[in-house]
């Protein structure tokens, strides 16, 4: 699933095409992919509209149109493809925007579950999802105060969109590790070094993550070299990269979760 560096990959790549331009037509060629309103209600509102801005909170792509907001979440497989007017629909293409300056923007989806919201306010979609990470916002007092109140283990912990937007199992596993913290402990247990050394790594390895566009191997995205960097992440077996000793990997809230039990307490 595309997280928080994926997706801002993806904004990145098609924002200077698709500002500016205004959509001329829709063609949902799978109805599921539009949660709200109506696909009728859908196509009949967004045409005409124009796209001002192409922003990101969390993994939602979130474009900003004259009247409302388009927001679009990626969820297993989902990609944005900026193609020629003249294009023919491929075969997972699910959503098709034909725009102005002779382009189209397609979001393809091999598994089906991508979903695009049109609403008036996208905090209606995207009110309860936590901070930015990489916000200014997102400070080691903040991070502290959002720790308290949760009982779960940090895995979990780091995986819930609303207590910080953006990471999924990548991210999670490749930041437990840079700080030394085992995937299982409680957030309750962690000692207010860790704290630190997590808030860190978590800003870390997502803006590694972002200048490296990503990371491509079970899904195709923008050649993304990050999965060249990972210490943990689906290395199970391997040496650790620090250590020598050998990569596990466990089951944490029904998730594949890969760490080293000598790097991390
Ligand atoms: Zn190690």
């Amino acid at each position: 699933m595309p997280e928080l560096p994926e997706v801002e990959t993806i904004r990145r790549s098609i924002r200077a095409q698709v500002e500016q331009t205004t959509v001329l037509g829709c063609n949902v060629l799978w109805s599921k992919t539009v949660a709200l309103p109506s696909v009728s209600e859908f196509s009949q509102k967004i045409v005409g509209q124009s796209i001002l801005e192409v922003n990101r909170r969390g993994k939602f792509i979130v474009l900003k149109l004259t009247m409302d907001s388009l927001l679009i979440h990626l969820r297993m497989s989902g990609d944005l493809l900026i193609k020629e007017n003249s294009y023919t629909p491929a075969k997972h293409d699910r959503l098709i925007l034909s725009l102005s300056r002779g382009i189209s923007l397609v979001f393809n989806d091999t598994r089906k579950f991508g979903r695009v919201w049109l609403v008036p306010d996208p905090e209606f979609v995207t009110g309860d999802l936590g901070p930015e990470p990489l916000d200014e916002a997102f400070t080691l007092p903040l991070f502290h105060q959002i720790l308290r109140t949760s009982q779960k283990n940090i895995k979990a912990f780091l995986l819930d969109q609303n207590m910080i937007a953006g990471m999924g199992n990548i991210y999670t596993d490749e930041a437990l590790f840079l700080a030394g913290i085992r995937p299982t402990n409680r957030t309750s247990e962690l000692n207010d070094q860790q704290i630190e050394q997590l808030h860190r790594s978590i800003i870390f390895v997502l803006k590694e993550g972002i200048a490296q566009n990503g990371a491509s191997f079970d899904w195709v995205y923008r050649g993304g070299n990050f999965q060249n960097n990972f210490n943990v992440y689906q290395r199970e077996n391997l040496e650790c990269r620090v250590c020598g000793n050998k990569i596990s990997k466990i089951r944490v809230s029904s998730r594949g979760t890969h760490f080293c039990s000598i790097c991390q307490r």
